[in-house]
């Protein structure tokens, strides 16, 4: 399903007229922000800094370090943390908020009462499923790639794409990266690539990026990663699926930050026949869950059902409010029900 405002003409002519004049504007993006949510955000800061408007970048968590690279982040301001105070006054005084890479407003944690306080215009560009009604204009298509790539095409369609710089144009396209899973997931269409060649054209360091999103790893993290694979992965091929879980300890001994158990769960995925990977990590308050599936096999439903999340088909968030062993035991549990759909997988 599609649902671009710019499919209505006069949609299109209101957002132009909004962004006509010189505007106090706010981005925000989902909690734990990762390359696509950052990237989208910096990417369409630099194009509407360029035009005029002042631009804060607020993200409801931090980010994790191996995205500290990315140009532009001069321009955020974490809402968790020591400037809170400024966080909640720029989206009180924000006229326009973008909301990008995400589809309920639940996923900005404890920014979401500020943003639906607020009386600013709000345009929702993303593409997870199920999105919530509360924006004014909606530039949303499940199928896209990456939130970078809506952002591409919404500025084609309406700002234009002159403004965007090789730094910006640099935060799109290491969204691309991210979401795609580097070019491979079965999202990435002709038009991803187009768009990716665009950037690239506009001064992206292709190759540089991808070093920076991928081999910037601090050793800890590397010898987490070993642990991970020698002792934590778990193969229940009778299921086709695999995974991982963590205690707050073992991720304390091996030094580990929040990000650095970004990426393990699609090793999981990477082994034959393998359908469904999930990776359970015990943080301060709750379990924070990862999904990911290849086919028809949909983990943004079973995480909906069974653990409080969603998001994409074949990558998808949840959490639970139990205790790790606990939550790993209803994981097990639910899979027999699961049995027949990820034996059918081809
Ligand atoms: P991750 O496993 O990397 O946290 O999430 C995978 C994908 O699902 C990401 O695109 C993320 O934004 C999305 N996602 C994670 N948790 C949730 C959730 O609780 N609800 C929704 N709608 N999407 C989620
Ligand atoms: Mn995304």
């Amino acid at each position: 399903m599609r649902q671009y405002f710019t499919d209505e003409a006069n949609k299109k002519q209101d957002f132009l007229d909004l962004l006509s004049s010189k505007k106090k504007v706010v981005i925000t993006t989902h909690l734990n922000p990762d390359g696509d949510a950052l990237g989208s955000s910096l990417g369409l800061a630099d194009v509407l800094i360029k035009l005029g408007h002042e631009v804060a970048v607020v993200p409801p968590t931090d980010y994790p370090d191996f995205l500290r690279w990315m140009p532009l982040q001069e321009n955020i301001t974490v809402f968790e943390g020591n400037d809170r105070e400024k966080a909640t006054q720029l989206i009180a005084e924000a006229e326009v908020i973008f909301c990008l890479d995400f589809s309920v407003l639940n996923r900005i944690k404890e920014m979401e009462g500020e943003v639906r306080k607020s009386t600013a215009v709000k345009v929702l560009v993303d593409h997870h499923q199920q999105p919530e009604d509360f924006a004014d204009f909606v530039f949303w298509n499940e199928q896209a790639a990456a939130t970078c790539e809506l952002i591409y095409l919404m500025l084609e369609q309406t700002l234009g794409t002159d403004a965007l710089s090789a730094e910006g144009a640099t935060c799109l396209y290491a969204g691309l990266v991210t979401d795609t899973g580097s070019f491979r997931f079965p999202a990435t269409t002709p038009d991803v690539h187009r768009v990716a060649g665009e950037l690239i054209a506009k001064g992206v360091k292709n190759s540089l990026v991808h070093r920076k999103l991928f081999d910037t790893n601090a050793v800890d993290r590397l010898r987490f990663l070993g642990y991970a694979l020698n002792q934590k992965l778990i193969h229940l091929p009778e299921y086709r699926v695999a995974y991982f879980s963590f205690t707050k300890e073992e991720l304390e001994q091996f030094n580990s930050k929040n990000g650095d158990t970004e990426g393990i769960v699609n090793y999981g995925l990477s082994i034959a026949g393998v359908v469904m990977s999930a990776i359970f990590v015990e943080r301060e308050e709750l379990i924070k869950i990862s999904f990911r599936s290849v086919d028809n096999f949909s983990v943004s439903n079973f995480s909906r059902e069974n653990f409080d999340g969603g998001g994409h088909h074949n990558a998808a968030g949840g959490r639970s409010y139990q205790p790790l062993d606990k939550t790993v035991k209803k994981f097990l549990k639910l899979l027999p029900s699961q049995k027949a759909d990820l034996l059918a997988q081809p």
